[in-house]
């Protein structure tokens, strides 16, 4: 048997079993465990340590009630369930990266378990089991220089997030439409800046494939270093290939962990994967259980923000936008904030109207003009308030779309307010009333009659001058193309002026 495209192995002969494994550090101001501060971006290294987190003997570990509560938060708007009784334990492995030789981390009863995450495929909705929402440390950064590592602890023990999905995913495209799909959640949250390319968000995926109609799971490879969700589809992608092929060939799929090579399109084996035992877990002595109170976890649920799914439905409806306008604006948060705020600051009748316009243009002229200067919507230069200011010019009909494009440019370079820059500059209206502009046109016939001649003579040339006259009078407020179309008719069809 040949290994065809992979559309024809999916619908014939296997299917694909695909779990996430995603780790999200919090946006919590302090350390898991410490006092030390998250804020080491930007940090010399080593420089956000203290003997906890760099894991001296005999100090104690605390636990931060932010991290906690992020978690839980998370969980809850996953939909899984929180138990009253939750505690950390240690994960022994030894590994350079981690200080204390153990990770606190949670075992057999984390935060929250059974939950589930809807996603959109293809016109579908899919629901994708969350097994658990658990919370542990950060390790340590190892920096490589060709021969030696130096190691860099400031990124030891912020607080991290694991996401377990059940393998609920049958293709590559749908984990990474899960993987958007919990980013957005996360980011809507405010629990996690949602950046992959910084590794403040990671996605570790394990893929099976299994014969068609088969109940019990294949072996499954774990693959790690995707950072960014075109590099998970793409490394799903091959590793099912790589399956198939070996799978065709007779050859026996073994358990292991497999990095994803960017550069090259490939996934090669690091470390055959270690089973739960080979960790020896055990109840983290340092700490104490975790008492959950159902008042907190309620608290909690009371004050979840509103999520992509609920402002996506209430833009249709309240709004009355388009599917893919409401699917655009909420994709980013900050985009969907921006818009409120254009919402927020406009008084007018047609709320509606106001909405479509606000969305067609900020989906099209300002987010190309953020694109064009790499500039995010949060630091956009053009306030909310702006954009309102040209809806209202425009509204009013005191100036054009053609000319409203020429403000927005200027708005956005300056930050001035549009209202402003149309009174600098004395944008007005172009002349629309024909009447008006026959009159300038007879008028500059009557002051230019060598031009009108030189015209009528066969200087086709000439006409650009009268035309310029007439621009000239009008202060620009005539569009160029009728003034010359006008003009031309009047000089051809008479020969007094
Ligand atoms: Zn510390």
């Amino acid at each position: 048997m040949t290994v065809g495209t992979q559309e024809t192995h999916i619908d014939t002969d296997f299917e694909i079993v695909i779990g996430l494994e995603v780790h999200s550090q919090l946006l919590t101001r302090s350390k898991m465990f410490c006092s030390c501060s998250t804020d080491y971006a930007n940090a010399a290294p080593n420089t956000h340590v203290c003997p906890i987190c760099m894991g001296m003997p005999g100090v104690l570990p605390v636990i931060n009630r932010q991290a906690v509560a992020y978690t839980i938060m998370t969980a809850l708007a996953l939909n899984c369930s929180i138990p009253e009784y939750s505690k950390f334990d240690r994960k022994n492995y030894p590994y350079p990266d981690l200080m204390k030789g153990y990770q606190i981390s949670q075992y057999d009863v984390p935060l929250s378990r059974d939950g589930y995450l809807m996603i959109e495929y293809h016109g579908q909705m899919r629901k994708v089991g969350i097994t658990r929402v658990h919370l542990e440390e950060d390790t340590a950064r190892l920096l490589h220089h060709g021969g030696y590592s130096l190691v860099d602890i400031n990124r030891s023990g912020t607080p991290l997030m694991e996401i377990v999905s059940e393998p609920d995913m049958r293709s590559p495209e749908e984990a990474r439409l899960y993987m958007q799909k919990l980013r957005e959640i996360l980011v809507y949250l405010g629990v996690s800046s949602g950046r992959m390319e910084e590794g403040s968000l990671r996605c570790d995926a394990n893929i099976s494939i299994r014969p068609r109609g088969q109940q019990a799971l294949g072996v499954k490879t774990e693959i790690k270093n995707m950072n960014s969700f075109r590099s998970v589809e793409r490394a799903l992608e091959y590793e099912v290939q790589r399956q198939i092929a070996m799978a065709c060939a007779g050859e026996i799929i073994h358990q292991e962990t497999r990095g994803w090579v960017e550069t090259k399109g490939i996934t090669v084996p690091q470390r055959s994967k270690e089973q739960a035992h080979d960790y020896r877990y055990f109840p983290e002595p340092d700490l104490p259980p975790l008492l959950i109170s159902r008042t907190w976890v309620e608290a909690l649920r009371a004050a979840l923000p509103e999520l992509p799914d609920a402002r996506r439905a209430r833009y249709r409806t309240e709004y009355g936008l388009s599917a893919q306008d409401a699917n655009v604006l909420t994709e980013d948060k900050s985009l969907g904030d921006y818009f409120e705020q254009v919402m927020a600051a406009s008084h007018v009748s047609d709320r509606k109207a106001r909405a479509k316009a606000a969305s067609n243009w900020l989906l099209s002229e300002v987010v190309r003009l953020l694109k064009a200067s790499t500039i995010s919507i949060q630091s956009c230069p053009l306030s909310p308030s702006a954009l309102v200011n040209l809806l209202d010019l425009l509204d009013n009909e005191q100036i054009t779309g053609k000319q409203a494009k020429e403000v927005l440019d200027e708005a956005f370079a300056s930050g001035e307010m549009p209202e402003a820059i149309v009174a600098k500059k004395g944008i007005k209206p172009p002349i629309s009333d024909q009447g008006e502009l026959e009159r300038i046109i007879e008028e500059v016939i009557a002051n230019n009659s060598k031009a009108a001649n030189d015209y009528r003579g066969g200087k086709t040339n000439a006409l650009q001058s009268l035309v310029g006259q007439v621009m000239k009078q009008t202060r620009g407020q005539a569009r160029a193309d009728i003034v010359q179309k006008l003009l031309k008719s009047r000089l051809d069809e008479a020969p007094s002026a």
